[in-house]
């Protein structure tokens, strides 16, 4: 069996993706931790989010933020 992503030979346990596709260990990681940055893009979203938190409380004390 082949990895789908590589090419190489998939050695011991194959990781097969959410889209069926069968991918060695490394690749099935890397495909995990792409899924992970897409989880964290919608936490950027929540960061800016938090930003404007964040320049309301400085607004708040008096101090406007520089923009
Ligand atoms: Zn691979």
């Amino acid at each position: 069996m082949r990895c789908e992503q590589c090419n190489r030979k998939i050695r011991g346990r194959a990781y097969t993706s959410i889209t069926g596709r069968k991918l060695c260990d490394r690749c099935g990681t890397r495909l995990q931790g792409r899924t992970a940055g897409i989880v964290a893009g919608g936490g950027i979203a929540g960061g800016r989010s938090t930003g404007g938190w964040y320049a309301r409380v400085r607004r708040a004390m008096g101090r406007p933020p520089r923009s």
